[in-house]
């Protein structure tokens, strides 16, 4: 199949690299030259624009930034829906706030495209190593046409319902993995200082009601789990910032809705604070260093 890729950066990049390892005909275009580059070594071709990139493709990808960067990739002068073929699927999977994903849905509809909100769970490793998540918004017959092609890059992928949903499970799930991960490190914190050594708190929480993702394959207290960030500094995996931006989408989505997030509102400000502190880059499962180090009551103050 012929398949545009927009986007190709960290996640993008690899992505677009294993359509075409699947045998697709990949024609990709990013505003950074190495992207395009780097997809051009990989076996997919480069292109010059969105209008070169999208020409015959039965189906577009685009894995951007944010919301503004999707907007204007869509509805701008020579972007996707002015140069898209007739009948070709339109696949967004970029993470974005739920209102901009349904927006340029509609939007896109109103052109005649069938369009999609498909963002990923997984990561730099799960992309490169075809085994993201995906959940889908948008129609029965648009996820039928895109399911079979995204195992080519993904390994678990699930119909959330209409256009946007897809943004909304994406959002719902990273607000519960930001709240867990400051739990888990806060629950480190404290056994640290009453003396309890972080393997016993691991075996026994792990097999008893803290067990949570954030604990048992990413604790962020250095030790017991040896692949975990902690064990390397903290070098990501999945930034601060990428978690501030996803808990600021699920606290700007809990106003809109009038939904009571209490602590999703407190973790966005944790992470706001620990940006602040310079640690944004690192992994986000460095808030464990950050409250250790008093960093949180420190920025609080001043
Ligand atoms: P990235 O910044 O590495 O890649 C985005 C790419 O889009 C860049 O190469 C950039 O040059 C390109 N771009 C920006 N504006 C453009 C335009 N107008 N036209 C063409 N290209 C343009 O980001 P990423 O890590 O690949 O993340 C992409 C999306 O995936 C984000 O929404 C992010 O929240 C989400 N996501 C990331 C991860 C992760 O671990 N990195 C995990 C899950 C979801």
């Amino acid at each position: 199949m012929r398949i545009g890729f927009i986007g190709l950066g960290n996640m993008g990049g690899p992505m677009a690299a294993n359509l075409a390892k699947a045998g697709h005909r990949v024609a990709g275009y990013d505003v950074a030259p190495a992207g395009v580059a780097r997809l051009a070594m990989a076996g997919g071709e480069g292109a010059a624009s969105i209008a070169a990139a999208v020409a015959g493709a039965e189906l577009v990808l685009t894995m951007l930034p944010a919301g503004a960067e999707v907007r204007a990739v869509y509805d701008g002068a020579g972007g996707v829906l002015a140069a898209a073929e007739a009948g070709a699927l339109l696949i967004d999977c970029s993470t974005i706030d739920v209102a901009t994903a349904r927006a340029v849905a509609e939007g896109a509809a109103r052109r005649g495209f069938d369009m999609l909100d498909a963002p990923v769970s997984g990561g730099v490793a799960g992309a490169a190593g075809a085994t993201l998540t995906f959940m889908v918004g948008g129609s029965e017959a648009g996820f039928g046409r895109a399911e079979p092609v995204l195992r080519a890059t993904g390994k678990t992928i699930i119909h959330a319902g209409p256009a946007g949903n897809g943004q909304a499970a994406k959002i719902c799930n990273n607000l519960m993995l930001g709240i867990s991960m400051i739990a888990v490190s806060e629950a480190f914190g404290l056994a640290d200082r009453l003396g309890l050594e972080r393997q016993k708190l691991y075996d026994i929480s792990a097999k008893s009601s803290g067990q949570c993702w954030s604990l048992t394959s990413y604790c962020p207290a250095p030790g017991p789990v040896p692949a975990a960030p902690s064990n390397r500094d903290y070098a990501p995996g999945f930034t601060a910032v990428m978690m501030l931006k996803d808990l600021k989408l699920a606290r700007d989505a809990a106003a809109d809705t009038g939904a009571s997030s209490p602590l999703g509102a407190e973790a966005a400000r944790l992470y706001q604070r620990l940006a602040e502190a310079g640690l944004g880059a690192k992994d986000f499962s460095v808030m464990f260093r950050f409250l250790a180090d008093g960093l949180a009551s420190a920025s609080r103050s001043s």
